[in-house]
């Protein structure tokens, strides 16, 4: 390929040209939001691809998610054209990672084909092995154990790994059963998400053949969001980067906010002895964000005392203050955000308007969303919910999926039992049970089982008709996937780096169709008059048109499995709705952040922590969304809001009063400053007085018979006092501080002295009882 001498760098300031022309030797680019971090990455890699220093297959790249991703591509694509094109490795860790553990498969037991769960499927698996092993599921919830075995796996701890401290939870069953689980993957042929890369790591370290192979192959390697990479993704870098050792981190300590999945700041800290004489760049200038923004998001990120501290400067025009508005409820608040996104839009007030693909609604826990997405409907403002329910996780496409999981895999017992009865073919229980015992007795798939089922007649009268059409239907689909035994070669592959990868043709969304038809499931659905059947049959056109985008269903399958934000590209400006964690290192001229409030954020669970680790990343979070906004940034809150179907008075969050008052305009519901002097407690004292009981809000709320609690000036007490089941006396366990007994209840919160961390108060929701 053709250098381009002289590529052009005068788009960046001195320091990110200096990240960018340091091409050799390991190089950590730590700075605050906005700085360019992400704009120096994609630069870099341009720029090793026009000077010829790499070929764009010999450069690994990773991101946190699909959509920063793709931008980085489009970015790249931008400034070197088509010159980018065949960068196979440029994703996010779990696509590239898929792609290496597809080649080496066997050497961790599996087969190439390999299924990838879902959350769903880990925890349906989870029961099975609690229930198999006699285990009280009350007591143990399979969520629970799968949510401790996904942590054990971010720090790359396979089972032999686990140390003796950890391994002690759950009566010391939870290693049995992690080992359990994995060997099931195993003969499922299957991994979840946390294994992909655990499993690639355990190959590099066990081969060492193979992993020199992809040391010489990536000449670079460039990660950008350093800081929120966890022990096994770090160890995977790691191992990679010891090669070349041009390795290219960016990141921000004050961003990271994936601590409750295993994320460790500490690798980005610890980059420098990882990589002695590292090249360190830092960034000050923020180019994004106007003054009183950036002044507002250092006021709250300086409370945190665990920080390294930078400085931060921009050279914009000072701009409007940030917004901060307390609302009635929640309903106010998702309607009055509609109000001024609409104004802004038509643009009042002189000011110019604002396209809707510049604005984004920013929550801290997606059931927030729910108001906006009601509110948006009914007027009918265009929006997008990236991260939010995905199309994916939709019951009929789930099930859909299950078909074409089966169709390319009889291994896939998941998907077996998921759709095995559905529609309804007079295959209960009893079938299905004898359907696993066979199975299991013969040590195969219940596909397999299902077969011998039927060969011996083991099912009477219609069952066992059913049964054998079902069988029938699935050898013919399996056979349209693999229409030719001997699968074709991608030479492209075999070219590049020397490993084949095969693949097989055939017409896959005709095949799609042809599986939903006569397995009866779109007919299933014909016949339903439930008023949401009409919607499931759009969504499951909807699914064969994705299938386009694809050369065949394992790729497309793989894809899903991937996917971990709605990609749905529809025509239109929208208006962004996201939480606070998928909208990192994105930005937007007009950002809201509503429900800035005690318990929601922070949130609860980081309240009734000990300690101020989950504070502190809550306060990070907070950090992360004020950076989002480049010109508007409005805060609000809401005085009540129903959760969980209960009424509940709430307080402003703490990181309200954090904001520095000289960068703030407090702003009454119906947008008109306040004037001066109306500080953000004063707009607190209001919100809790009692003329609340004279808004129009309340009379509203009154009429409908919906009147909320009374406001209550001190806490916000979850009116969960009816769920608390524990008395004084019980013994208990809580996934962190471990077993304990409760000494006192208040309210929803229960006084518990752990045998091992002492006395605490913890919400009640968050025990279970340990009493045999
Ligand atoms: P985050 O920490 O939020 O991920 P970041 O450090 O990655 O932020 P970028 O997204 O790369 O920051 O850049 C922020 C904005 O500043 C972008 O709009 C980018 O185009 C612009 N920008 C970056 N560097 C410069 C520069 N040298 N001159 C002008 N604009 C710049
Ligand atoms: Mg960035």
């Amino acid at each position: 390929r053709p250098a381009m001498p002289d590529f052009d760098l005068s788009g960046l300031n001195a320091a990110q040209r200096e990240a960018v022309e340091t091409v050799n030797g390991p190089v950590l680019m730590l700075a605050g939001a906005g700085t360019g971090k992400t704009k120096a990455l994609t630069t870099r890699i341009a720029y090793l691809l026009a000077k010829g220093h790499a070929q764009p297959h010999e450069i690994l790249a990773v991101t946190f998610t699909n959509k920063a991703a793709r931008e980085m591509k489009n970015r790249i694509g931008g400034l070197i054209g088509d010159a980018q094109e065949g960068m196979r490795w440029l994703g996010t860790f779990h696509s590239v990672c898929v792609k290496q553990l597809r080649r080496h498969a066997e050497l961790v037991g599996l087969k190439s084909g390999f299924t990838i769960l879902d959350t769903d499927d880990q925890i349906r698996l989870m029961k099975q092995l609690i229930d198999a092993a006699g285990i009280d599921a009350k007591r143990w919830p399979p969520r629970m154990l799968s949510g401790i075995i996904d942590a054990w796996k971010n720090k790359a701890w396979t089972p032999d790994k686990v140390p003796a401290s950890d391994s002690a939870a759950f009566d010391s069953q939870a290693v049995p059963l992690y080992i359990a689980y994995q060997r099931r993957l195993l003969e499922l042929n299957a991994v979840d998400f946390g294994d992909i890369l655990l499993h690639m790591v355990t190959i590099f370290q066990t081969h060492p053949d193979i992993l020199q192979q992809y040391q010489r192959w990536f000449r670079y390697i460039l990660v950008d969001e350093y800081q929120d990479t966890n022990v096994a993704q770090y160890l995977w870098l790691r191992l990679l980067a010891q090669g070349h050792k041009n390795i290219c981190c960016v990141g921000d300590d004050d961003q990271s906010i994936y601590g409750w999945r295993g994320a460790e700041v500490g690798n980005i800290l610890r980059f420098e002895s990882d990589f002695p004489g590292a090249h360190v760049v830092r960034l000050e200038e923020n180019y994004r964000s106007t003054p009183h923004i950036l002044a507002a998001a250092s006021g709250v990120i300086a409370g945190n005392r665990d920080r390294l501290g930078k400085t931060l400067f921009t050279a914009r025009e000072d701009g409007e203050k940030v917004r901060l508005t307390g609302y009635w409820d929640g309903d106010e608040e998702a309607r009055s955000i509609g109000d001024d996104i609409e104004s802004m839009q038509r643009g009042t007030r002189g000011m110019d308007p604002i396209g809707l693909d510049s604005m984004a609604i920013l929550v801290r826990a997606s059931h927030q969303m729910r108001a906006f997405e009601d509110r948006f409907l009914s007027i009918g403002l265009p929006y997008r919910v990236i991260g939010g329910p995905r199309f994916y996780e939709r019951m009929e496409i789930r099930d859909a999926m299950a078909y074409f999981r089966l169709a390319v895999s009889h291994d896939d017992d998941l998907a077996f039992e998921r759709v095995v009865n559905t529609p309804k073919r007079g295959l209960g229980e009893k079938a299905v049970q004898m359907i696993q015992r066979t199975a299991r007795d013969n040590n195969l798939s219940l596909v397999e089982g299902a077969r011998i089922v039927c060969q011996n007649r083991l099912l009477g009268g219609k069952g066992l008709k059913e049964l054998t059409k079902f069988v029938a239907d699935l050898d013919r689909w399996h056979d349209a996937v693999y229409p030719d035994s001997t699968p074709m070669i991608d030479d492209d592959a075999v070219l590049d780096d020397g490993f084949a990868t095969p693949v097989t043709t055939y017409d896959h969304i005709a095949l799609a169709e042809m599986i939903l038809d006569e397995s009866g499931y779109t007919g299933y659905w014909q016949n339903d008059k439930t008023p949401e059947a009409p919607g499931r049959l759009e969504n499951l056109k909807e699914l064969v048109k994705a299938l386009e985008n694809f050369e065949n269903l394992q790729g497309f399958l793989e894809h899903v499995s991937l996917i971990m934000e709605n990609e749905t590209e529809e025509q239109g400006e929208k208006v962004s709705i996201m939480t606070l964690h998928a909208a990192k290192g994105l930005e937007f001229p007009v950002v809201f952040l509503p429900g800035w409030e005690e318990g929601l954020f922070p949130s609860q669970r980081s309240m009734d922590e000990s300690g101020l680790k989950g504070l502190e990343e809550e306060r990070r979070l907070a950090y992360v969304g004020i950076t989002r906004a480049e010109e508007i940034c409005a805060i609000s809150f809401a005085s009540n809001r129903r959760v969980y179907g209960q009424w509940q008075s709430q307080l402003p969050s703490r990181f309200v009063d954090e904001l520095p008052p000289a960068h703030v305009d407090v702003l009454t519901p119906s947008g008109l400053s306040s004037g001066a002097g109306m500080v953000a407690s004063e707009l607190h004292d209001r919100a809790h007085s009692a003329d609340v009981y004279n808004s129009p809000g309340w009379k509203r709320l009154q009429s409908r018979g919906q009147t909320p609690n009374a406001p209550r000036a001190q806490s916000i007490t979850i009116n969960a006092t009816a769920e608390c089941a524990f008395v004084a006396g019980d013994r208990v366990f809580h996934q962190k501080f471990g077993y304990g007994n409760v000494d006192g209840i208040e309210g929803d919160k229960l006084l518990i002295s752990f045998d091992k961390a002492g006395i605490k108060h913890v919400v009640a929701r968050f025990v279970v009882s340990a009493d045999a």
